[in-house]
């Protein structure tokens, strides 16, 4: 696996997927539908490629279920990615407006930044004003899969949300799915059943469209209504190739919630509904909690796995503890790497805002880059081929004291120019032996190098058979350093030559 481009390397242009359009028209298009059927699509190729993976195993991931290609066939300016244990784990990152602020510009700024940053793939959970023109802004603006919950824009257009149709929910799927919506929320696991397991929760539903589908559920005392109408909903999204995201509405918001029998009695409905999809070729992931203490996480993996016949399960954190509002990107990155390492595919991204706000560009960055450091351990726990070769190359220049290597392979290289040249900031520290950390003197890179220069010259005079009572370890050791001093001048001015 190559090392990621650094965040600020240009974008490579995509071009554009005139092939999908062409397969518009059949009554199903799905990825899983060609994988069945031994076909190795475009999107596959591409997916192998990126991810140094053979075609041959893309193909029979998909068409076992175990990996999907969000890939609307109308998303024209996608460049194709996958979300399975097989592949690199993903993070995906929310922004949309709400009806306290809205702006177009700043939403399609905010997607521009996570992709810049890492994004593997972007929701647009707007539920202000606006919804249609910003969705469509963003997907054109897209190179990564653009996720949607449609029940929010069906809610918009009623008075109350008691006032929904199963007609406007369906024709919201149809509509978002035409406008090129490659992956969609669906809270169609939630069942009537489940409401008395709710009331004896600490914090209820925390899930939007969770709440909202009670509500609805409650008031007119009948059955989740897309639950009723799954083989509808699985036959809108078959024709454009929509990735069907089971929404988890019951899962925890609080530590105290977790693992309870709500979250796991809709897991057992969430892993039904994944069968069903199958039925159909429909490509589906299976969304998961939320806020689960550390000791909890592995066995949620597990569970998950074995419930919903190992669907690509995509988290959302989960939150580790509830205690620090503020800082839930770290929170929650705590137990989103814990996920990752133990079969998460997916890891949905939490800001500093969460619970607070709505995230502004700050947190976007932030959310981002936390989750791409929780992804890419959860990838070197895991052993995935050729993932620890980045850290070994970051390694490597801080060995050398290579400061330009060091920014163009951290993961955020303009937080880590800024922080270096914030106490160092001339040009001749970017050669310099030390940070400001330590300082010259108590630089252990150094020092340890000077010892291991120290040792080498020893040996060497050893090897020569000088006997012990004439060596001068003191004046060895002031040579070596003095030798590995000079050899360093040399490659720096080597270096800058060819630079030059
Ligand atoms: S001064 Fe300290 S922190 Fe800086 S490079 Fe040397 S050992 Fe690392």
């Amino acid at each position: 696996m190559p090392i990621p481009a650094a965040p600020t390397a240009p974008v490579t242009p995509v071009a554009p997927r005139d092939y999908a359009r062409a397969r518009l028209g059949e009554p199903c298009v799905t990825q899983m539908h060609y994988a069945r059927r031994g076909v190795i699509t475009e999107e596959m190729r591409r997916v192998a490629e990126r991810e140094d993976l053979d075609p041959a195993l893309v193909r029979s991931e998909v068409a076992r279920g175990r990996m999907v290609i969000p890939a609307n066939v109308l998303h024209r300016g996608l460049d194709p990615m996958a979300i399975g244990i097989a592949s690199r784990c993903k993070i995906n990152a929310n922004f949309g407006n709400s009806a306290v602020t809205s702006d177009i510009d700043k939403e399609v700024e905010k997607l521009r930044l996570a992709i810049k940053y890492g994004a593997d793939t972007c929701m647009d959970l707007s539920t202000g004003g606006g919804i249609d023109a910003i969705r469509q802004a963003v997907i054109d603006a897209s190179s990564v899969p653009i996720g949607t919950v449609p029940i929010y824009q069906a809610i918009q257009q009623v008075d109350k949300v008691t006032d929904l149709t199963v007609a406007g929910i369906l024709e919201n799927i149809e509509h978002q799915a035409k406008q090129g919506v490659d992956y969609m929320t669906l809270h169609a696991g939630m069942l009537l059943r489940y409401m008395p397991f709710i009331a004896k929760r600490k914090m209820g539903i925390v899930s939007r469209g969770g709440a909202l589908m009670a509500e609805w559920m409650m008031f007119h005392h009948q059955e989740n209504p897309l639950y009723t109408h799954w083989d509808e909903v699985c036959a809108i999204l078959r024709k454009y190739d929509v990735v069907v995201s089971l929404g988890d509405s019951l899962r925890p918001g609080c530590l105290a919630d977790a693992s309870d029998e709500a979250q796991f009695g809709e897991l057992e409905t969430l892993g039904e509904l994944t069968l069903k999809c199958w039925q159909h070729d429909v490509q589906v992931m299976v969304e998961g909690p939320g806020h689960v203490p550390m000791d909890q996480i592995e066995m949620n993996m597990k569970k998950e796995a074995e419930v919903c016949h190992e669907a690509p399960f995509y988290v959302l954190g989960p939150l580790t503890t509830d205690v620090a509002p503020g800082y839930d990107h770290i929170t929650s990155a705590i137990g989103a790497a814990i996920a990752g390492w133990h079969g998460a595919s997916m890891l949905c991204y939490v800001t500093p805002a969460e619970h607070l706000g709505l995230p502004d560009l700050e947190d976007v960055r932030q959310g981002v880059i936390a989750y791409k450091i929780a992804a890419h351990a959860a990838d070197v726990a895991r052993h995935r081929k050729g993932a620890r070769d980045w850290d070994d190359a970051m390694s490597d220049a801080r060995w050398s004291f290579d400061w330009e290597k060091q920014f163009a392979l951290a993961m955020d290289p303009e937080r880590a120019r800024e922080k270096h040249d914030a106490t160092l900031g001339h040009e001749a520290f970017k050669t310099a032996e030390f940070c400001s950390m330590c300082g010259p003197k108590f630089c252990s890179y150094k020092n340890s190098q000077d010892v291991t220069a120290a040792w080498d010259t020893y040996m060497k005079e050893t090897a020569k058979g000088t006997p012990a009572a004439d060596l001068k370890p003191g004046e060895i050791a002031a040579q070596a350093v003095k030798e590995r001093a000079a050899e360093r001048k040399v490659a720096l001015a080597a270096a800058k030559a060819g630079a030059g």
